[in-house]
């Protein structure tokens, strides 16, 4: 692993070609290869620490409660009684703490594939890993293709916080993955995939809108903005079994005191319906699928 030079990390990767993210490195706290990818931590100058996996920052301290809640609320928020969820991936913890916020989620399942991620974010990662203290969730380590394979009908929400589809998260980005998802919902259920960046992945945000709509009656790719994921944005895909969801038209909505108390520092009811609004070059280009 050379990402860090002079004081630097950089994000290289042909998911992003000729462009890169820099941070300025403070210290690096853990450097390491785990049975399915390498792993640093590093304390930023700037963003606090960092998680970095085959090279790709997966979470600042700093920035990660952008992603974090809005992979969270939009889609429980738009299902009226979400009890049993569960989170593919995830291994920072972060999305746990959100869908936990939740009174009327009961359980929450997490298939996470590689266990040094889960350790390394308990011991670096303090604010994130909180949600492992939950009693409601319930944690698996494996692969979560094989994971989804297993299981039929009994989940009201899927989330899937997964890395970008090269390496160990691949699979997670094609059909037969939403299909085996589809089998794995409750009636009128829904799914949360992290759907990559409209400025650089347009192309695999049509393929995945494309087949989506053969399997599931309501598809919506919404985002939301963050420093440090590549081009400062990143989507979710959002697909439901029920023909009546409207994505866009939280069904439940947060007063500012509760917004305070949830300790929600970016998603409010008017940035689950904006996250909708898309920029007119990728309107037009998933209008047509
Ligand atoms: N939001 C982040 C991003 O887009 O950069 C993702 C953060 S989260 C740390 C991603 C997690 O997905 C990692 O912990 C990784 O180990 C896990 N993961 C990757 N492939 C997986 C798979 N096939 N099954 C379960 N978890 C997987």
């Amino acid at each position: 692993m050379n990402s860090i030079q002079n004081g630097w990390f950089r994000e290289v990767s042909p998911l992003w070609p000729s462009q890169c993210m820099s941070l300025e490195v403070e210290e690096v706290l853990y450097e390491g290869r785990s049975d399915f990818q390498d792993v640093l931590v590093f304390k930023s100058k700037t963003y606090g620490n960092v998680l970095v996996l085959d090279g790709v920052i997966q979470c600042t301290e700093r920035d990660e409660f952008s992603y974090q809640e809005m992979i969270s609320h939009l889609p429980l928020n738009s299902h009226p009684h979400p009890k049993n969820v569960l989170i593919i991936g995830g291994g920072d913890g972060g999305v746990v703490r959100e869908v936990v916020k939740h009174p009327c989620v009961e359980t929450v399942t997490q298939c996470e594939i590689d266990k040094k991620v889960i350790e390394v974010s308990k011991k670096y990662l303090p604010t994130m890993a909180v949600g492992y203290e939950s009693p409601k969730l319930l944690q698996h380590i494996g692969d979560g293709f094989a994971f989804m394979g297993e299981h039929k009908g009994e989940f009201d929400v899927i989330i899937t916080d997964s890395s970008d589809p090269i390496g160990p998260a691949e699979s997670l980005f094609e059909k037969p993955y939403y299909e085996l998802m589809k089998a794995a919902l409750k009636p009128n259920g829904i799914v949360c995939t992290q759907g990559e960046c409209q400025w650089l992945h347009l192309d695999l945000i049509k393929e995945m809108t494309s087949f989506c709509k053969t399997l599931y009656p309501v598809v919506r790719y919404g985002y939301c903005t963050i420093p440090t994921y590549p081009s400062g944005q990143i989507g979710f895909m959002l697909c439901s079994l029920n023909p009546k969801t409207k994505f866009n038209e939280p069904v439940r909505k947060w007063s500012r005191e509760e917004l305070e108390k949830l300790n929600l520092r970016y998603y409010n009811s008017a940035i689950h319906s904006a996250a909708f609004v898309l920029p007119q070059f990728v309107h037009q280009e998933l209008r047509k699928l």
